[in-house]
């Protein structure tokens, strides 16, 4: 080890910001975190049980297991599925790891143990592994990587990914030094002299970054730099640090941000955090769904223009929403900056969540946020009603989930110089440290975010002075935040940290109180698909509307009237039985007397509009959870009437 570089696996965190010059925070390791009986220990605990083992079976069934055994000789069977598909194993690997994390699961280490086995055996001799570019075909390694996407380096980034996973669960190398010899093979072939183009996925960038906080090798570093600099000539896309828009496919370009974001926390380059932040505005005005969901281009799963964002046509790919996820993190522990985290909030509990089934089984690849059943829909979703597939040909979201559900107590709270931030509220117990090695254990108590308190119990070793920095969010207005019960020194921000400051005593309490009434939300003017529409929140949860909750009328045919779009005439209720345990929003919608679905495409402007409407009672059910009883339309924008149009 010839670097500062810390190697210590017990102490790492998501993205092991430990020694990162120019991270504000500092990630805590998984472990670190116990869920208690919250929104997400039942979630944690199918993923583990449920999720991870399925997956591998289904990675059995499918043959990518095999794949590898027909590179060992153990195994005469065809090569099976897309290029990357060696990236679904890895990633299944890397779940699997950060599971471990959390729990003691003896049979799941196993599998671990044996999966790396077989990934160690089908190494090549020089390090190479990519199990399509073998046998006639290893002349053309890496001529296809940009034009032909040959995913080669973007295998190469999840194996690495998995191994810095693997190893920081438990210590064992063994995936580490697999991950290490084919890196070491990436920096001849890519390296100062070698080949001058990149991968046209982009992924080994940050785990190359990863790669180098797990071992110090600046080679690594060196490499990744390398790569960021260069264009993505296929497509005509000028360096991370050059492009001026968001463009292309979602998933590329959330990971490609996510590698120079890691790059700039240990280099501290200022022209790639600079157009970061250009870019990351990008995004938010005028590119991601108010579910978090990112990509509105079937095509090439692609970003639209400024403010394309249909809702049936919606991509919105569950890794889209990982990659964001995972870009805003690494922006966050940069900066320090609430807003960052306020998005990663939307898509946790929106646009990512909705990408698997309540049972941790099935999945949606993307996530539209209308779905009509009354006509034939081209949309991939729509195949088998509607419903999620426990497999998809490209399986590249399964795993994303697991993986990033397996990661979550590491995004709960970092430290800093200042002291303990918290980050995202659920019930849990946190073994912490103090940046001086104080020890600071940590209890919150909570019902987030179906309710609106949170209780923080602080059990420093001794009394400690340091700031607890909480995490306001931006629709929190009329927060109120109590320390031993009396009210706070500071009033707190919405869209920012609230900082207490004081000397910390075993036992001190914080309570704070999010107020979350309903809230009515319109978007631009410019996003056509949702003019004269609202949507529904609550807290950070957006709220869908599907037909099995309204039996009144189809929900294509409801409406809202205007004089009900306040918070007072909605009721909150908890349903613990619905849903795995929702809460619901019943109000009052419109009905029109005769559907809607009546009547020509075109009709005259100049016909005052005959329909009359009907008031009825309506309920909307959380967007992440639809779509789990069954084929049922649903919307999340709803159009508004002016109520002296109705009867
Ligand atoms: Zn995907």
């Amino acid at each position: 080890m010839t670097s500062s570089v810390s190697n210590d696996w017990r102490t790492a965190g998501i993205v092991d910001t430990r020694d990162s010059p120019y991270a504000r925070l500092k990630s805590m390791p998984v472990g670190s975190v116990e869920m208690a009986d919250g929104f997400w220990k039942p979630r944690m605990e199918a993923n583990a049980e449920a999720s991870i083992p399925a997956l591998h079976d289904l990675l059995e069934e499918h043959g990518v297991m095999d794949n590898f055994r027909r590179l060992i000789g153990s195994k005469q069977a065809e090569r099976l599925g897309p290029r990357f598909t060696d990236s679904d194993l890895y990633k299944w690997l890397e779940a699997a790891a950060l599971a471990l994390q959390s729990y003691d699961l003896p049979q799941l280490r196993q599998s671990v143990d044996r999966v790396t086995a077989e990934i160690a055996a089908a190494q090549q001799p020089d390090g190479y592994l990519h199990t399509w570019f073998v046998g006639e075909l290893t002349d053309t390694r890496f001529d296809t990587i940009d034009a032909g996407h040959s995913h080669e380096l973007y295998c190469a980034g999840h194996l690495m990914q998995a191994a810095v996973a693997r190893y920081r669960a438990d210590g064992d190398e063994a995936l580490l030094d697999v991950a290490c010899r084919f890196a070491d093979l990436l920096v001849s072939e890519f390296g100062p002299g070698g080949r001058t183009d990149t991968d046209s996925h982009p992924e080994i960038e940050m785990a190359l970054v990863e790669l180098y906080r797990a071992t110090g090798r600046q080679d690594y570093l060196d490499l990744a730099a390398s790569l960021l600099a260069r264009p993505q000539a296929a497509f005509g896309f000028a360096p991370i640090a050059e492009r001026r828009h968001l463009v292309g496919h979602c998933v590329r370009s959330g990971y490609l941000c996510c590698g120079g974001a890691d790059y700039y926390a240990e280099t501290g380059d200022e022209k790639m955090l600079a157009n970061l932040e250009h870019l990351w505005d990008d995004l938010i005005a005028g590119k991601i769904y108010i579910t978090g969901g990112v990509g509105a281009h079937y095509r090439d799963e692609e970003f639209g223009e400024p403010y394309e964002l249909p809702n049936l046509r919606a991509y919105a790919e569950t890794c889209a929403q990982i990659a964001h996820f995972m870009w805003g993190w690494r922006m966050l522990l940069i900066t320090g900056e609430a807003r960052f985290a306020d998005v990663m909030e939307t898509i946790i509990y929106n646009g990512f969540l909705s990408g698997v089934s309540l049972a941790g089984t099935e999945y949606f690849y993307s996530n539209p946020l209308a779905a009509n059943t009354d006509s034939a829909s081209t949309h991939p979703s729509a195949e088998g009603g509607w419903q999620r597939q426990a497999w998809w040909p490209c399986t590249c979201c399964p795993p994303n989930v697991e993986r990033t559900i397996a990661s979550l107590p590491g995004y709960l709270f970092t430290t800093s110089a200042e002291g303990i931030w918290v980050h995202f509220y659920d019930a849990c117990e946190a073994d912490l440290g103090l940046e001086d090695g104080t020890p600071v254990q940590l209890q919150v108590e909570t019902a987030y975010p179906w309710e609106e308190d949170v209780k923080i119990t602080l059990n420093p070793a001794a009394g400690a002075d340091f700031a607890l920095m909480l995490r306001i969010p931006t629709w929190a207005e009329g927060a109120t935040v109590l320390v031993n019960g009396e009210p706070a020194a500071e009033s707190p921000k919405t869209g920012a940290y609230l900082a207490l400051q004081r000397t910390w005593q075993p036992g001190d309490t914080v309570e704070l109180h999010l107020p979350m009434p309903v809230r009515f939300t319109q978007s631009h003017p410019y996003v056509a698909d949702n003019h004269g529409c609202v949507a529904i929140q609550r807290g950070p949860v957006v709220y869908c509307f599907e037909d099995v909750d309204n039996p009144e009328m189809p929900v294509r045919d409801l409406h809202l009237a205007d004089d009900r779009l306040a918070a007072e005439h909605w009721q909150v209720e908890h349903q613990a039985e619905l849903l795995g345990g929702v809460t619901v929003l019943r109000g009052e919608g419109l009905r029109p007397t005769l559907s809607l679905r009546d009547g020509p495409l075109y009709r005259p402007a100049t016909i005052r509009q005959t329909t009359s409407w009907q008031r009825v009672p309506v309920c909307a059910i959380p967007y992440y959870a639809w779509a789990n009883r069954g084929a049922s339309a649903m919307r999340v924008w709803v159009p508004v009437l002016r109520s002296a149009t109705t009867t």
